[in-house]
């Protein structure tokens, strides 16, 4: 491999630039977050999701985003144990805004 800093040859296996003492390793350990990031990320749109959609049952069609916020807490479940007790809170307000969606929509409907 090549130094990324003064373009000299070096072995694969030092940490560092024998010429300009340049570290390798540093630039691995930066590369590595954006690996861990991205299951969470996945976590995050269906975390958002999940909420407007729990937030929109309760003033429009309200068995559509009821059912759509439980299916963003279903797969928001999928993605691991850190997000289990969000998904949870999620279904349950998914389920419940939209029954509580529908009797708002119909309480309105009666007036
Ligand atoms: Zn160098």
């Amino acid at each position: 491999m090549f130094c990324p800093h003064c373009g000299t040859q070096t072995d694969q296996n030092v940490n560092f630039c024998f010429s300009c003492g340049y570290r390798f390793k540093e630039n691995l350990n930066h590369s590595n977050p954006s690996d861990t990031i991205e299951p969470k990320k996945n976590g995050f749109v269906f975390k958002l999701f999940g909420w407007i959609f729990v937030l929109t049952s309760l003033v429009f069609i309200p068995i559509l985003f009821g059912a759509g916020a439980f299916i963003m807490g279903y797969l928001l479940k999928k993605t691991g144990v850190h997000n289990d007790t969000h998904a949870t809170i999620i279904m349950v307000m998914g389920v419940a805004c939209g029954i509580l969606g529908t009797l708002l929509g119909m309480a309105a409907a009666g007036v």
